[in-house]
């Protein structure tokens, strides 16, 4: 049994290595909210496809590992250009591609021009009365979406690599949240269609590089209560030893940040309702309904209107509604 344990602390410390963005269980609940947070006209089509959404949420995350084009569709290095660069760079790709060599932009991260490459796409797919494509960009445009958010996804220093801070990726956007999630308010605001979509995700990659000097920082704080034995654990794998960083230091880490990866957390969701709702609008506001063949069952109405209500009270953990935490949702 102890066997057992200590073999799926492994694997699930494994899987917070090589995830890129939110982890798993980040991208999962960012999905299953941005869902709450739509419009009726587009709610009823969401909803009935909850389980592809949440599932899908990580499609872009599994795909690195066979198509070299994915990795750096998920992040932007913008520091590599200057230090204000994240102010200065310029928002739409053709203007960056004529100040920076294509080949450099595509090294250090594509992150909120791929954002803008899906939203066409979702509202192509929306114009075309197409459910399959638009559930498939869907689901893609939140994950980059979610991704943006993540501070850790604005830097060359991306894992505290260069700052003798090794690991500090999978710490913030996968332990702390999978540790403390039930602690988050998640109350994503009501979606709101964007004027300026890419203005909107050029905020959000603002937002998140301006988070990161603390990220740091804080790390480094909470190193002040421990050891190099308290503050990491160890483990042989494969006939290497790794560390990683231990659960007591994960929990001061996250006491530290306070609400911040609960609010980068529920932006996320925001944002993405948003972009969904705004290439519906864009894409001539097709019926939903029609889409689907009819409207949505009684059941799964009477199920959405008891979901929204436990968002609504900041209970979905508590009431085990939490989609990502469901084995299903997790195979
Ligand atoms: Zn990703």
């Amino acid at each position: 049994m102890k066997k057992r344990i200590a073999l799926l602390a492994v694997a699930f410390m494994a899987c917070s290595i090589i995830s890129y963005g939110w982890g798993f269980f980040g991208h999962k609940v960012v999905h299953q909210l941005a869902i709450y947070g739509l419009p009726k006209q587009i709610q009823g089509f969401f909803y009935q496809n909850q389980d592809y959404l949440v599932q899908h949420s990580v499609r872009p995350d599994e795909r690195r590992s066979n198509d070299p084009a994915e990795a750096p569709r998920h992040f932007i290095d913008v520091d590599v250009y200057g230090e204000d660069a994240v102010y200065t760079m310029p928002q739409s790709w053709e203007a960056a591609a004529q100040k920076y060599p294509i080949d450099t932009l595509k090294k250090y991260g594509i992150v909120p021009w791929h954002v803008m490459v899906m939203k066409e796409r979702l509202t192509n797919a929306f114009r075309q009365q197409n459910a399959d494509s638009i559930l498939f960009y869907a689901a893609d445009l939140g994950h980059y979406i979610a991704d943006a958010h993540v501070p850790l996804h604005t830097t060359l220093n991306y894992d505290g690599q260069l700052t003798n801070q090794h690991g500090l990726h999978s710490l913030w956007e996968s332990k702390v949240p999978e540790m403390h999630a039930q602690t988050y308010r998640l109350q994503n605001k009501k979606a709101e269609y964007l004027p300026d979509t890419e203005t909107a995700i050029w905020e959000v990659v603002r937002a998140s590089h301006k988070l990161f000097p603390d990220v740091l920082a804080l790390e480094l704080e909470a190193t002040k209560s421990f050891t190099p034995e308290t503050k990491y654990v160890t483990v042989e794998r494969n006939g290497r030893t790794r560390k990683y960083y231990s659960d007591d230091f994960a929990k001061k880490y996250a006491e530290l940040l306070g609400p911040t990866v609960a609010l980068r957390m529920q932006n996320s969701a925001e944002v993405v309702s948003n972009f969904w709702y705004t290439c519906w609008v864009d894409g001539g506001k097709p019926d939903m309904d029609k889409l689907m063949g009819g409207k949505i069952s009684k059941d799964k109405k009477k199920a959405l209107k008891e979901e929204k209500k436990s968002w609504q009270k900041n209970t979905l953990f508590q009431e085990n509604r939490v989609l990502a935490l469901k084995k299903k949702a997790n195979s």
